[in-house]
């Protein structure tokens, strides 16, 4: 037996690492599985070109737990490693790993985020483990090797009895890590980690149910059998081509992914590139409900079908984190912080390239099949809108395929909306007004007035919509957003006007004054006009600016800081061709005109949803008395 000291600067470096990526321990089955995984990959390489001249066959990894001897094992059937490779790799290579790793890192405990995911190879298995054996023979013809370590730098090396090829590490779990002992501790890991790995992965046994045979009784039991319990999908969805999947196969992959998931997705998209960088995958667009948060991370990140995490933040542009499914990249370093993630450009190269792709799906889509995009438009748009919001670049791709919804459920593209409402839809400075409605049945009068009067009204209810449109004012030539509510369409969009006043100006000013005085500091800024409609005698309105500007606090919009808590600001629109408005005017008596303007008030503070509470319960049974 050969023993030795490996030659390392600090004389116990394990502690500290264990110690360092203390929420992490579980990561050393990824690593050993990773390992076990690349040896057989390995050799399959080596078959394959005619350079290892042994059968490579079906080799699988096996995971073994040994309860009474506080024993786990990983098998696997690879390339093995001779007496001298293990000096090299293990005592070398492993261990100069580990300690680079200390030393970069020891002073980033708060940024651990990411880094934690980054391997520790070999040696995280004595986070878990007070005692690492290896037994290994490799494919070449030599004697097979037991290499055993208790976590210090000093080793032991000695020929031992393993006839078949491959390599099979001893962990004899500590005191502190017995949890690793449990059946379901370790299936549980198996399947976060492992779920997609290349080589099959055995762990135990389970009983299969083999069809009856022909001259079998009815009662007569189904025969059963034990047979490997694979916890693995070695060749999942995303690793195939997209020619060589149907609708069905990327439906299938994924309840796969999300087993606990019953509603479909919407669509995917199926990434796959291999220069500059490499990358593949499949992202699902969800049905999407108004909280966004709750959706997010549920991405996975994998490394060669190795699962690396679920916050994919700083990978995938924010927009799409509220996306799911799987990206796979041996090309994003995950042994940086968070910080140098978001600023590294291979990184940026792939948020990049996701944006353009997801775009691009999206605009085939609507162009292929515009009507089931529209039926879809629902439940994607936060998502596009959002993007539109954040991107610069996927908002020049969205304006193709971006939606803009009428409350009569038609759709059209901006281009679509702009043709049909540029020239009778301006306003005094011959800006292009688009009018809509965030809340159909709130604002129902409105959109009504506004439809009687042939214009088109938008239906627009996304939380984030009113950044967006900011955004599009500012980026468009004129154009201008407005809500039916926001003023009188007459005031809002220009119209020749053919309206014959009723009321003398004379009349007008002194009817504007009663009202005035009946309104007291009710804080209605009154307008005099004159209508053609008889619909309503007043209409409260809001102004866009105000009322947008407040919306916009809610949902946070950056850079609105410093604007305070915005008072509420309505207007009262007094139509003066009304026949009620004209007999408030002829009203001898001061006491029934405030009734009547009281009552027509609170009538259109009704129609804005403005009457709440105890006013509300005061105006029904003064209604009552008056119909008494
Ligand atoms: P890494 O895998 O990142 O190179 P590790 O510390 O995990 O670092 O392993 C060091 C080296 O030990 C590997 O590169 C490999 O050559 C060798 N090795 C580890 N595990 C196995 C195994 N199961 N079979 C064959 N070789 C192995």
């Amino acid at each position: 037996m050969a023993t030795g000291k490996i030659n390392v600067s600090v004389e116990n470096i394990f502690p500290l690492i264990k110690k360092f990526l203390y929420s992490d321990h579980e990561i050393f089955l990824r690593e050993l599985i990773s390992n076990a995984t690349d040896a057989t990959l390995k050799l399959k390489h080596l078959t394959s070109i005619g350079e290892a001249k042994v059968e490579y066959g079906d080799p699988i990894i096996e995971v073994k737990i040994d309860k009474d001897n506080k024993q786990l094992r990983i098998i696997d059937q690879g390339i093995g490693m001779t007496e001298e490779e293990v000096k090299k790799y293990i005592n070398e290579v492993a261990f100069s790993g580990a300690e680079e790793f200390l030393d970069k890192y020891k002073d980033a405990e708060k940024d651990a985020g990411i880094i934690g995911h980054f391997g520790l190879g070999f040696y995280s298995s004595f986070m878990v483990a007070d005692k690492v054996e290896i037994y290994t023979k490799s494919y070449q013809d030599a004697p097979a090797v037991r290499w055993v370590c208790d976590g210090s730098p000093e080793f032991e090396l000695e020929a031992t009895e393993k006839t078949d090829r491959g390599t099979e590490i001893v962990l004899h779990i500590a005191e502190d890590s017995v949890e690793f002992l449990e059946d379901s501790r370790i299936r549980e890991l198996l399947g976060k980690y492992n779920k997609f790995m290349p080589i099959p992965i055995k762990f135990g046994t389970k009983t299969e149910t083999l069809p009856k045979p022909e001259d079998a009784k009815e009662e007569d039991p189904a025969p059963t059998k034990e047979v490997d319990d694979i916890i693995n999908n070695p060749t999942p969805a995303w690793t195939k081509k997209p020619t060589d999947l149907k609708e069905e196969d990327y439906g299938a992959f994924y309840r796969e992914l999300y087993p606990m998931q019953f509603e479909e997705p919407l669509f995917n998209i199926h990434l796959n590139v291999d220069y500059p960088f490499n990358l593949t995958g499949i992202l699902y667009f969800p049905k999407l409900t108004q909280d966004l948060n709750i959706q997010k991370d549920r991405i996975q990140l994998y490394q060669n079908q190795v699962f690396i995490t679920d916050n994919v933040e700083g990978i995938v542009p924010e927009f799409l984190t509220m996306l799911r499914g799987v990206i796979d990249s041996p090309d994003i370093p995950l042994n940086v912080s968070r910080s140098y993630l978001q600023a590294d450009g291979a990184v940026k190269k792939i948020a990049t390239y996701i944006t353009k792709k997801v775009a691009d799906k999206l605009n085939s889509i609507f162009k292929n099949n515009r009507e089931d995009f529209e039926s879809k438009w629902n439940d994607i748009k936060v998502v596009i809108e959002y993007g539109m919001l954040s991107e610069d670049k996927f908002f020049e791709k969205a304006e193709k395929f971006a939606l803009y919804p009428t409350v009569d459920g038609q759709f059209f593209t901006y281009e679509e909306l702009e043709k049909k409402i540029k020239d009778h839809q301006t306003d005094k400075d011959d800006k292009m007004v688009i009018l809509y409605a965030s809340d159909k049945e709130a604002q129902h009068s409105y959109i009504e007035a506004a439809k009687a009067k042939g214009y088109e009204v938008l239906l627009l209810d996304s939380p984030i919509v009113p950044h967006l449109m900011q955004k599009l004012e500012t980026s468009k030539e004129k154009v201008s957003f407005a809500r039916v509510d926001a003023d009188h369409v007459d005031n809002l969009i220009k119209k020749e006007d053919t309206t014959i006043s009723k009321m003398s100006d004379d009349e007008k000013d002194k009817l504007k004054g009663e009202i005035e005085n009946v309104l007291g500091e009710k804080g209605y800024t009154i307008q005099m006009e004159a209508m053609d409609s008889q619909a309503q005698p007043f209409i409260i309105t809001e102004p866009e600016f105000i009322r947008r500007m407040k919306e916009m606090q809610q949902t946070g919009g950056g850079g609105m800081f410093g604007m305070g808590n915005m008072p509420d600001m309505f207007n009262l629109i007094v139509n003066t061709n009304h026949d009620l408005v004209n007999e408030i005017l002829n009203t001898k008596t001061a006491k029934k005109r405030e009734r009547l303007i009281n009552q027509s008030l609170d009538l259109a503070r009704l129609s804005k949803g403005l009457l709440k509470g105890e006013e509300l319960t005061q105006f029904i049974s003064r209604s009552y008395e008056m119909i008494k």
